[in-house]
Formats: C-alpha cells, sequence, structure tokens
C-alpha cells in the first residue's frame, strides 16, 4: 500500500519558545535524516542543525524519532523541535514538503492512530475535547475518555448483549426449547437489566455532553424584575464575557458562564416584547427562536410589579417543562403573594431567592442542574458529545422494541435483531462499525497538526 508521508505544524502558529513540525508516514525518518544528516535512535532526543535546499541552517533544535509501530499513529514520527517563529516553521515545513512529505489535513495524525488501532474513535475525539476544552471539568473529563474510560463502559455493555444474542439466536436454533426459554421470563429480565444499565450509561454521557458542550440558558422577565442581579449571582466568581463562539449566532449569545463546571451560555433575549416596529419585530423573532431553542428558561419575577401580568409571559414559551420561575427579591417582603396558588395554575418548577442576599441560590444552582440533566459533580465524567448521546438513544430504543415484541408477539426472531441493531448503534461510538463519511466528518473539524 502506498502511504504518504504527512507533515504539519503541531504548535500554535505565532512566536513562541519552541514550535514543533511533526511528520508522520514510511518516508519521516528519511526526510529528517537529509535535512539533519543524522537520525538519533527511536526515543532519544539528538540537538541537530536543520539544513534547507542550499544546505543553509534554518535552525538548531532537538530531533525525536519514533519508530513504527510505536508511535502516536503507529507509523514512522518524526518531531523537530525548533525556536517557535512562523518563519522557522514555514522553512522547516517548505523543506519537508520537497523532500516528499505532503502537507496534513486537519485531524489526519489522529485519523491515522485511529486506522492503526493505536485509539478508538471517543479516545480521538477526547484528544480534540481536552484540547479545546472550556473549563477544568472539562479537560478532565476529556483526559478520562482519553484513558478509555468511556470506552470501556460501552465495551462493557456490548459484552452483555452478546452474551444475551447468544442465548435468543440458541434458543431460535433449537426451537423445541423456544417455548419454554421465552415462557420463564429470563430473557425478558436479561433484557430490562441491559436496558437499565443502557439508561444509566446514557444519564452519564448526556452529562459528559452537557460538560463538553454547555447548555442554552434564558433568563426573561420584566424590566427590574432582577435579571442581571440573578445572572450576577448565578455566575459569581466565573463569568467570563464571551463575544463569539464559533458556529452561533451572534446576536442571540451575550455571553458565557459557568455554573459548578458547567458551560451555560445565556440567550439574549431582549427582545422579547409585542411590538409594532418593523425593526424590533425582527428581533422579536429572533428571541423567539432563540427561546425555543434553549435548553431551560429562567422566568424573573418580582415582588414588585403584578404577578398574574408577569406570569403571563408564561404563556409565550413554548414547553413548560424547560421552564423555572424565579420569585426575586424575597428579602424585601413587599406584596402578600400566594405563589403556590399561582404556580398551581401554570404549573411549572419555582425557586424563591433573593439575587441581592444570595438567599436560595444554591436551591436555584441545583434545580437548574437537575433540569438539564446534570445531576452528579463534574469529577468522575467523561466527555462525550451529541453524536454517542444519540447512537445510545439509538440503541436504547432497540431494546425497547425488542423488550415489546418479546412481550406482546414472543417474536424471538424480532428480538434477535433489534439486539443485533442495538449493538450496531454502540459499535458506532467506539468507530467498530461507521457509516460512511462518518469517519472524514469527525476528523476534518479537528485543527490541522493534531
Ligand atoms: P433587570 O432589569 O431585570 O436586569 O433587573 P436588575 O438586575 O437590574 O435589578 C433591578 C433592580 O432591582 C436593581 O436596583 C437591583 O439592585 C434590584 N434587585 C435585584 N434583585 C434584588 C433582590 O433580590 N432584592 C432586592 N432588594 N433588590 C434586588
Amino acid at each position: 500500500m502506498n502511504i504518504d508521508t504527512i507533515c504539519a505544524v503541531a504548535t500554535p502558529p505565532g512566536a513562541g519558545g519552541i514550535g514543533v513540525v511533526r511528520l508522520s508516514g514510511p518516508a519521516s525518518a528519511d526526510i529528517a535524516r537529509k535535512m539533519c544528516g543524522v537520525l538519533p535512535p527511536p526515543r532519544h532526543a539528538k540537538l541537530v542543525s536543520f539544513r534547507d535546499k542550499s544546505r543553509q541552517v534554518i535552525d538548531q533544535g532537538l530531533l525525536l524519532y519514533f519508530a513504527a509501530p510505536a508511535s502516536f499513529t503507529g507509523e514512522d514520527v518524526i518531531e523537530m523541535q525548533a525556536h517557535g517563529g512562523t518563519q522557522v516553521m514555514n522553512m522547516l515545513m517548505r523543506r519537508a514538503l520537497e523532500l516528499g512529505a505532503r502537507t496534513a489535513r486537519p485531524g489526519e495524525f489522529s485519523e491515522r492512530a485511529f486506522l492503526n488501532d493505536k485509539l478508538d474513535l471517543t479516545q480521538a475525539e477526547a484528544i480534540a475535547d481536552l484540547v479545546e476544552s472550556g473549563s477544568e471539568a472539562a479537560a478532565r473529563a476529556a483526559q478520562r475518555s482519553l484513558s478509555g474510560e468511556f470506552s470501556k463502559q460501552i465495551a462493557a455493555l456490548q459484552q452483555k448483549l452478546t452474551a444475551l444474542r447468544v442465548y435468543v439466536e440458541a434458543a431460535i436454533d433449537f426451537p423445541d426449547e423456544e417455548i419454554d426459554f421465552l415462557a420463564d421470563g429470563a430473557v425478558q429480565a436479561r433484557l430490562q437489566e441491559n436496558i437499565a444499565a443502557l439508561q444509566a450509561l446514557l444519564a452519564a454521557t448526556r452529562q459528559g455532553q452537557i460538560l463538553r458542550d454547555g447548555i442554552w440558558l434564558a433568563i426573561i422577565g420584566r424590566p427590574n424584575a432582577g435579571k442581571s442581579s440573578l445572572l450576577n449571582a448565578l455566575s459569581g466568581q466565573d463569568r467570563a464575557i464571551v463575544t463569539e463562539i464559533p458556529g452561533t449566532t451572534r446576536d442571540v449569545l451575550r455571553e458565557s458562564i459557568e455554573l459548578d463546571g458547567i458551560p451555560v451560555h445565556l440567550v439574549d433575549t431582549a427582545g422579547i416584547r409585542q411590538t409594532e416596529d418593523p425593526i424590533e419585530a425582527e428581533g422579536v423573532r429572533r428571541a423567539r427562536e432563540a427561546l425555543a431553542a434553549a435548553d431551560l428558561v429562567l422566568l424573573v419575577v418580582d415582588q414588585v410589579a403584578d404577578m398574574a401580568v408577569q406570569l403571563a409571559l408564561l404563556q409565550e414559551l413554548p414547553d413548560p417543562e424547560r421552564v423555572i420561575v424565579v420569585f426575586n427579591k424575597q428579602d424585601l417582603e413587599l406584596a402578600d403573594w400566594d405563589e403556590e396558588a399561582l404556580l398551581a395554575s401554570v404549573k411549572v418548577k419555582s425557586v424563591s431567592i433573593s439575587a441581592k442576599t444570595g438567599m436560595g441560590m444554591q436551591k436555584l444552582r441545583s434545580v437548574v442542574r437537575a433540569q438539564v440533566g446534570a445531576t452528579e459533580q463534574p469529577e468522575g465524567l467523561f466527555s462525550a458529545r451529541q453524536r454517542h448521546v444519540d447512537a445510545l438513544r439509538r440503541a436504547a430504543a432497540h431494546l425497547q422494541q425488542g423488550s415489546q415484541r418479546l412481550e406482546l408477539d414472543s417474536a424471538a426472531e424480532i428480538l434477535a435483531e433489534e439486539l443485533r441493531l442495538a449493538q450496531k448503534a454502540l459499535s458506532e461510538i467506539t468507530g467498530d462499525v461507521l457509516p460512511d463519511d462518518l469517519l472524514g466528518a469527525i476528523f476534518a473539524s479537528f485543527c490541522i497538526g493534531k
């Protein structure tokens, strides 16, 4: 097989103490020897002069050689550590290209590591997540996935499903015993055990995904209800003003904060009011769209204005499941409210707080976390992506379907098929089975040099 030798600058662009050019592929060692005049033994750093075509010294630095298969990619890998400057990196790259390497595509080093069985897909994704992690908790979770924590749990589930499949398929192959097999309830019991295990893993995966991607939160309410004060109280010390997150509409994103290690992206809903002005109407439309997309909406209500009027905003919200009413300014004790009666009529969760004194804030944080499915502290979590959550959901649906068919029609063949499909969905997570072009799509989102 003819494999290209790829090269890329592995360090971030710009000036720095050290810059690294990395090569991977069969010609790596040869290219290094031509550029440096020597090749050190594998895994020994050697001080060398990197030279260009006319034998002029580009820079001095360290040369490292990792011989296949004991390298990150599983191929021969060369690392050239020079001074970190754009020109030095460019000249080193140019020389490597002249000597037969080609520029690596984004994520191509990780892709090769995956194809050479150095990593499974969740681990390769964890590298990207680790590098890009936005909080310490997210970095630790990515590290856990990288070490194989997530893959291990998928493998354990796969084993259980395999055992069940063997049992079910044996029963199909020996039809005389099928009647007993279906009647005794053992299969259904084992199936339920597997469903429970899958649900538990799904919950943990969803939390890992929240840690990576964060949640979208909208804070709405009448002017002066205390929305800004609540925001400040929620974010505490961790408040970070973010002007831009790739792939999001800047209009609707105001900023991101961190809530107990979870990134929380705040949706700007300033435009949410009735208006005749066509320009403002556009703002209202966008605000509504943003509201519909938010994972959670906090409706801030205060004691100073008419509560029924304030709660009327609830009618504007698409889904009461995603709303928490926050009764603010509890330190004031101004009005005589019958909170419970009012809320009984709207059937949403509520928390009483004072954004000013901090009363009730801890409760609110935990209600927010519970509502989005992030009940555990981030310690002990592994990082995960939407793709993983989706695959687990599909696997769960297949098991549920199989269980129903077994219950209703004693359909062992259909159960066997649903078990197979559930396993296939799980295999997509670790990359053992992949739909076409998913692989390309995953690695294309990586940075160059990874
Ligand atoms: P927004 O317009 O909804 O963002 O409201 P602000 O957060 O700007 O608050 C409006 C006013 O209410 C400010 O003067 C705040 O100091 C005050 N306020 C906010 N929360 C509380 C609270 O819990 N207790 C008291 N006493 N005042 C509050």
